[in-house]
C-alpha cells in the first residue's frame, strides 16, 4: 500500500520536472535548467558561508510568506487581533505562495517563421521567452503581496489616520502609521538589511532611477518608513507601466552588467519587504488577551510555541544572525 503511494508521488515529482523544469540559458550563454521561481531564493543566496550570515538566516521566498500566512490564521482564530479584517490579509498571500512556476511565450505573437529556420533566432526566442517567464512570475507574485500589504494596512490602527484610510490611500497610510507612530510598532528582526538590498537593487535595475531618488531625497536613513515608502513607489511604477522585461544577459541585455537580473530580483527584494511591513503591522496589532501559537515542532518532535507578539518579528529566520555580518 505504501508502495503504491511512493510510487504515485515519485510519478508525481517527474511529471512536475519534466513539465516545469526547462532549459534556459546562463550569463554566458551556456543551457540550464530553471524554473521562472528561481530567481526568488537567489537573490538572498549565501556566497560567503559565513557563520551568521543573514542570507544564509532567511527562510526560502514561499515558505516565508506560508509561515506569515499561518500566523496570522492562527493569531486571527484564537481572536488574538486587537480588531478584525486580518483574514483579509490571508488570500493574496495563499496565492502569493501558490505559484510554482509560470510559461510565458513571447514567441507566441512571432508569425515570421523564422524560429523554423534559424537556430540563433531559436534560441534568442528561448532566451526572451525564460526571462519574460521570470518576469510574468515575480510581478504576479508581487502584486498579490501588495494586495496583502493594502489589506493589512487597512486592518492596522483603524483609530487612527482615518482620512487615508477612508480615501483608501493604503501605501500612504502604512508610510505614514510607520512614520508619526513608531513607537507603536516593534522593529522586526533584519529588516534594515532587506532595505538596503532592495534599494540597491532597485538603482541596479535602472528605470525606477526618478522614483528611487524621490525616496532617497525624502527619506535619509534606510529603515522601516524608507521602506514602506520604496514599496510604495515600487509597486506604483509596476502598476503604471514603466517597467519592463529586461532582455537576457547572454544576448546583452542590460547597459550595466548585473541590470538585466537585478530588473527580476528586485521584485523578490521589495517582495520581502512587503512580507516584513506587514509583519511590522501584525505585530503591533496583536492583543494583550492574545495566547501562544504553536508554529511547527523541535528536535523531538515536541510543538513549539511563541507569543505572537514576539513571533511576527522574527518568522522569517531560520536561525539568529549575527549583527555583524552583511547580506
Ligand atoms: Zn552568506
Amino acid at each position: 500500500m505504501t508502495k503504491t503511494i511512493d510510487d504515485k508521488s515519485s510519478q508525481q515529482r517527474e511529471f512536475k520536472l519534466d513539465r516545469f523544469g526547462r532549459f534556459g540559458f546562463s550569463a554566458d550563454g551556456k543551457r540550464v535548467q530553471y524554473t521562472a521561481l528561481d530567481p526568488a531564493d537567489e537573490v538572498t543566496k549565501c556566497s560567503c558561508g559565513k557563520p551568521g550570515c543573514f542570507a544564509a538566516s532567511l527562510f526560502p521566498f514561499r515558505e516565508h510568506i506560508a509561515r506569515l500566512y499561518r500566523a496570522i490564521s492562527d493569531c486571527e482564530r484564537q481572536g488574538g487581533f486587537e480588531h478584525d479584517g486580518w483574514y483579509r490579509v490571508l488570500y493574496p498571500l495563499q496565492m502569493a505562495a501558490s505559484i510554482e512556476d509560470v510559461h510565458a511565450d513571447t514567441g507566441f505573437v512571432d508569425d515570421s517563421d523564422s524560429i523554423a529556420y534559424c537556430s540563433s533566432a531559436a534560441d534568442f526566442e528561448a532566451a526572451q521567452t525564460e526571462m519574460a517567464s521570470k518576469y510574468a512570475a515575480a510581478a504576479s507574485i508581487f502584486s498579490f503581496l501588495w494586495m496583502g500589504y493594502e489589506s493589512a494596512v487597512q486592518a492596522s490602527k483603524p483609530h487612527i489616520l482615518k482620512g487615508a484610510l477612508k480615501d483608501g490611500r493604503m501605501g500612504e497610510r502604512g508610510r505614514r502609521l510607520f512614520a508619526e507612530y513608531p513607537d507603536l510598532f516593534p522593529g522586526i528582526e533584519g529588516l534594515d538589511r532587506i532595505v538596503h538590498l532592495a534599494d540597491r537593487l532597485c538603482e541596479k535595475g535602472n528605470l525606477f532611477t526618478s522614483r528611487l531618488a524621490r525616496v532617497r531625497s525624502k527619506i535619509s536613513d534606510r529603515r522601516m518608513v524608507f521602506g514602506a515608502e520604496l514599496a510604495r513607489e515600487f509597486r506604483n511604477f509596476v502598476v503604471h507601466g514603466e517597467d519592463e522585461v529586461p532582455e537576457h544577459e547572454a544576448w546583452g541585455g542590460g547597459s550595466a552588467s548585473g541590470e538585466a537580473p537585478a530588473r527580476i530580483y528586485r521584485f523578490y527584494a521589495v517582495g520581502r519587504l512587503v512580507l516584513m511591513l506587514i509583519q511590522a503591522h501584525a505585530s503591533a496589532a496583536v492583543s494583550a488577551a492574545a495566547t501562544p501559537i504553536e508554529y511547527g515542532v523541535d528536535d523531538d518532535y515536541e510543538p513549539v510555541s511563541a507569543m505572537p507578539r514576539n513571533f511576527f518579528r522574527q518568522l522569517h529566520l531560520v536561525k539568529k544572525f549575527s549583527k555583524e555580518a552583511s547580506l
